[in-house]
């Protein structure tokens, strides 16, 4: 069967090209999603994944990332992990060597630790301090005196300043696996864990229907587990498309949970379906004989 990857942004042309390579030689979904990912981690220029990226409320980067294999039907994820320049690569190892699937803040650090995973010195990604001393600013300036909470809610509006590197892969024998990691919201409350490192939220993945990824406000996806709900909604037979679009119509009765949510899905034959709330979305993608990876829009759902 020809292999098929997908990518949330137009970093994601890197993550897929890298997936590509693993799966043109045979290799499988879950090492493609991995590999894949582990390049936009280690970009300098991608502020809003990987460890330098704009960091939380407090100044500090609190990572979240999570994977899943169809197959297996196994999942492994890390929230609010700190010092490690690989999350997805951490929670590959829960998957891997744990009967759990989430480990969260200092323990996910020092588990991480244990298998060689940290390291004890970074360097910022450039302009990442910046963008966060200039947001932070932006916050404070308008709303001094309330409450942190509705500080951070009328600070939805910059929240626009995050996106996250998640992949959906099928490979040659029919396996498909689905990868997210991110910093997560620039601002973040210390200890917020958003959907990359949600099993169902941010990621799914299942061979026997397809596999679907976000990006985007990550509490919308956590409410809805939207990842779950479009393998959900193609195993009652919607096509990948009408999947992500039903799905992302269906989270706007979430009217708490201001922002924007994006959903990109390949199902078990390799279809590939994306939609957003926003405008602005785009993803990689490539099939088994294009010769590079291409950018599209998903299809914007007007509120
Ligand atoms: N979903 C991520 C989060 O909420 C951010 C993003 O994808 O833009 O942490």
């Amino acid at each position: 069967m020809p292999f098929v990857v997908a990518a949330t942004w137009s970093f994601g042309l890197r993550a897929v090209s890298k997936a590509a390579e693993i799966l043109a030689s045979d290799g499988k979904a879950i090492d493609a999603v991995e590999e894949g990912i582990k390049v936009v981690e280690l970009d300098p220029e991608v502020l809003t994944v990987g460890l330098g990226g704009i960091p939380n409320l407090i100044g500090v980067c609190e990572l979240d990332a999570s994977i899943m294999d169809g197959y297996s039907l196994k999942a492994g994820a890390v929230g609010g992990v700190r010092n490690v320049l690989n999350p997805i690569s951490v929670a590959r190892k829960v998957l891997e060597l744990t009967p759990h699937i989430l480990l969260v803040g200092s323990e996910a650090t020092s588990f991480a630790s244990k298998l060689g995973l940290t390291i004890l010195e970074f360097t910022w990604k450039s302009g990442a301090l910046e963008k966060w001393k200039e947001l932070l600013s932006k916050m404070e300036a308008g709303t001094d005196l309330q409450p942190y909470i509705e500080r951070i809610k009328t600070y939805a509006e910059y929240y626009r300043l995050h996106e996250t590197i998640s992949i959906v892969a099928l490979d040659r024998y029919g396996n498909l696996a689905s990868g997210s990691s991110t910093t997560g919201l620039p601002l973040k409350i210390p200890g917020r864990v958003g959907d990359s490192a949600i099993i169902g939220a941010g990621v799914y993945a299942d061979n026997s229907v397809g596999a679907a990824c976000t990006t985007g406000v990550g509490e919308i996806a956590q409410i809805t587990l939207l990842s779950k709900g479009v393998c959900d909604l193609m195993r009652r037979g919607l096509d990948p498309q009408k999947a992500c679009e039903k799905a992302i119509a269906d989270t706007f009765r979430y009217r708490c949970y201001p922002g924007g949510i994006a959903v990109l899905a390949i199902d078990r034959i390799g279809r590939i379906g994306a939609a957003s709330s926003r405008k602005d979305f785009l993803y990689a993608y490539m099939i088994e004989g294009m010769d590079k990876p291409e950018l599209k829009p998903g299809v914007y759902i007007e509120r």
